[in-house]
């Protein structure tokens, strides 16, 4: 039961995370704005800037920079908890290029940056598709070259022999 309340508040804030990119200055392409504004409430964290989120389970009141170390501090202590990741070790990121995949890889690239965790590398797959994956290819490509994340995109035909076409 812990389990999934555990997950959950994560869920929680990582949709909050991925649906507000834009707002919170990260420059993701294809994100909806839809944050509400928490006018006159100052974050419980530092006290001192505009609350721009309300964490449903505890109440709690965050700014921006607040919400942002806070689910990096989260998504860490879970990689830690449950011994995801191995210091040294490659980890490749799936990016389709649409918000979930690409705030993830933004999460991801902070930690294993400030920790020194490993090598992480983005993986794009073009299925091929005329006009379907050309926008996002371009959209994973440049996000990469800011992060400084290595992207490797792959073609379906070289992985599965044929087409989706
Ligand atoms: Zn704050």
């Amino acid at each position: 039961m812990w389990f999934k309340c555990f997950w959950k508040k994560i869920i929680y804030d990582f949709e909050f995370f991925s649906n507000n990119v834009y707002k919170l200055g990260i420059n993701v392409a294809n994100t909806p704005i839809n944050m509400k504004s928490l006018a006159l409430q100052i974050c419980n964290k530092c006290n001192k800037n505009d609350a721009i989120y309300k964490r449903y389970y505890s109440g709690e009141l965050l700014c921006k920079s607040c919400f942002l170390r806070s689910i990096e501090h989260k998504v860490k202590k879970t990689i830690g908890k449950f011994s995801m990741v191995k210091y040294g070790e490659l980890v490749a990121v799936a990016v389709s290029g649409g918000k979930d995949s690409l705030t993830l890889l933004y999460i991801l690239s902070h930690i294993f940056k400030l920790n020194e965790l490993g090598k992480l590398i983005a993986i794009t797959v073009d299925e091929g598709i005329d006009g379907y994956r050309d926008e996002s290819l371009r959209i994973v490509k440049e996000f990469c070259s800011e992060l400084g994340v290595e992207n490797r995109t792959v073609s379906y035909k070289e992985l599965f022999g044929t087409v989706m076409d």
